[in-house]
């Protein structure tokens, strides 16, 4: 396939604002790829070269893509710069540049798919000494080849700003839409992804008629992590689950833990390797003597002098300051382990929650620092309570019970794990939100430039993000100067296309940065977009940030489902 003709597909992508007519585009353009450009095309509709797991990067900066551009279009690095500010986007400008240039035709000169693949990864794998110069004449190479259309979209996506608003649920409807006609195989195909987060690899083995029932988890294939729903009271939680295992809920690090054959892999939340940053936790994962392992837990860094344990907050600042040594030795982190996955060659995600935990407790009987997590198993609300109250009381969030018979329900948010958290207010819990735009001050703040933060919640089911709240304090005057230095770098000229919002903020910013904030209650609103119905939206009551969530990435905040069914335990709670 010709990167043109992807080109043409990704343009049309980008003019849908449906999610089902998106996925029936990409339906299309997977129904005209040979069997083994499926993989390359759905790590690039995804901005990637390979699953993000691996962190590699494209990298290109925009100071190389002017240069590669004015080299190809034969104009100065001012000019680019000029259309760029006009275009508002570098892609945008390269499009218009090559237009104005005479194409040369040749077949041979025209970029593939599998060429701009290639390339794409090579300028990934670059680095050191001269890889920028190597960088951009790559980029040209393509660029020389390429058709207007397909200027926007190789510019684009080597900034790393491919932006066609599709997410991975879309790409899974489409490839279910492609064989069946509807989304009839998305569940499976979902789950799939869900046990290896490579949906490159799940998408060529559905394509190429294997089972999805056949993947299973594997060392080194991090598995999208279990989420919890939430309940108001320890009655509900026995009411829904009975008898069940209650444990304590660590303000830590969440770690999913990989060992096999003498290596180890760390992966965070988002499944970032993070390994380099927790010397400790791999040592320890290898003197376990198992042969290979996948394990969860959470991270808190302790103070053996004051018998201090310390949030996720202080564990990641104390890590900057100190180091990853001297922190280690000063602070040394206890990884409370919470799930067994995987063992000695065996996939556990489908064994009941008892076997897993009863294989977990022999494991890591003495395998100091990774401990497994303190519980309780009981069907009695009070006990429930008594138990709420004393790790509160010690400083923890509170609880998370956990149904002894569900299996580990890998990227989804079910009633297998249920949260119960002191409560902030009236609110069960707090919020996390992704920041798409900035205020700027007025008055006093003017100083530091900086007024506030407009946040969204996702709707699941429309694949938007819907504001939800103006945040305007919670914030010191460090985190002001940080927070807008980070926010210039990812502003952009307009909203971006997945955010549904009727405020205008002052500066609209790529979706990337996650704050949790805690409010006051949730209340109806004519201004926010979330789950607005009519001229009703939901909106946080004295909204306020706790804190910026490194851990966490766009697809794992709130969801507007949640936010409703949280307004409702509200009401619930008012009336009881
Ligand atoms: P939340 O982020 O508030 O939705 O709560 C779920 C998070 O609690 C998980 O992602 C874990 O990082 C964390 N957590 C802390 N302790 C536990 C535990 N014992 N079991 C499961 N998750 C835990």
């Amino acid at each position: 396939m010709l990167f043109s003709d992807v080109a043409e597909h990704f343009s049309k992508i980008e003019a849908t604002a449906s999610r089902l007519e998106m996925s029936a585009q990409i339906a299309r353009l997977l129904s005209e790829c040979k069997k083994e450009e499926i993989r390359p095309l759905i790590y690039i509709i995804e901005g990637n070269v390979a699953p993000a797991y691996e962190g590699l990067d494209i990298g290109i900066g925009e100071k190389f893509a002017i240069r590669a551009i004015a080299q190809t279009s034969g104009r100065s690095e001012r000019e680019v710069l000029a259309e760029y500010k006009k275009a508002g986007d570098l892609g945008s400008a390269a499009e218009k540049l090559l237009s104005k240039k005479a194409q040369l035709s040749l077949a041979s000169s025209q970029n593939t798919l599998m060429k701009a693949y290639h390339s794409f990864l090579k300028i990934a794998k670059l680095s050191g000494a001269g890889s920028q110069e190597a960088k951009i004449s790559l980029l040209s190479e393509l660029l020389n080849g390429a058709t207007p259309l397909e200027a926007r979209y190789l510019v684009r996506f080597c900034l790393g700003k491919l932006r066609l608003g599709v997410g991975d649920p879309s790409i899974i409807d489409a490839l279910s839409m492609m064989k069946k006609g509807d989304k009839s195989d998305s569940e499976a195909i979902l789950r799939a992804f869900n046990l290896c987060s490579d949906l490159g690899e799940v998408a060529e083995a559905y394509i190429s008629g294997k089972s999805m029932a056949h993947f299973s988890a594997q060392p080194f294939k991090p598995i999208r992590p279990a989420l919890a729903e939430r309940l108001q009271s320890a009655e509900e939680i026995i009411e829904k689950i009975g008898k069940c295992a209650v444990e304590a809920k660590y303000d830590g690090l969440r770690m999913q833990v990989h060992a096999c054959d003498g290596r180890v892999e760390i992966y965070s939340r988002k499944l970032e390797k993070m390994t380099h940053m927790f010397p400790e936790i791999t040592s320890a994962a290898l003197k376990l003597g198992t042969k290979s392992i996948i394990f969860e837990g959470e991270a808190l860094a302790y103070n053996p002098k004051e018998k201090k344990y310390y949030s996720f907050q202080q564990t990641i600042q104390r890590k900057r300051k100190y180091g990853i040594d001297a922190m280690s030795k000063e602070f040394p982190l206890r990884l409370f382990v919470f799930d067994l996955l995987y063992l000695d060659g065996k996939d556990l995600t489908l064994e009941r929650y008892s076997s897993r935990r009863a294989m977990l407790e022999k494991v890591f009987r003495n395998a100091e620092p990774l401990v497994p997590s303190e519980q309780i198993i009981t069907d009695d609300p009070k006990r429930l309570e008594e138990y709420f109250n004393k790790l509160v009381g010690e400083g923890l969030e509170g609880i998370i019970a956990k149904d002894l018979n569900q299996p580990y329900v890998a990227g989804a948010r079910k009633f297998a794990w249920i949260k119960l958290k002191k409560s902030y207010g009236e609110l069960a819990d707090t919020i996390d939100a992704v920041i798409v735009g900035y205020y700027l001050g007025k008055g006093q703040r003017k100083e530091f430039e900086f007024g506030g933060l407009l946040a969204c919640v996702l709707n699941e089911e429309t694949g938007k993000l819907e504001t939800i709240a103006k945040i305007g304090s919670g914030f010191s005057e460090d985190e002001m100067v940080n927070l807008q230095k980070m926010l210039e770098e990812a502003r952009l000229k307009e909203r971006p296309k997945e955010v549904n919002s009727k405020l205008v903020p002052d500066f609209w910013v790529k979706p990337k940065y996650v704050i949790t904030v805690a409010a006051d209650e949730i209340t109806l609103s004519p201004m926010h977009t979330c789950g607005m119905v009519g001229e009703t939206g939901y909106a946080l009551r004295f909204p306020r940030m706790i804190s910026l969530r490194d851990d966490k990435g766009p697809e794992d905040i709130t969801t507007t489902k949640e936010i409703m069914a949280m307004f409702e335990m509200q009401k619930k709670r008012r009336h009881d």
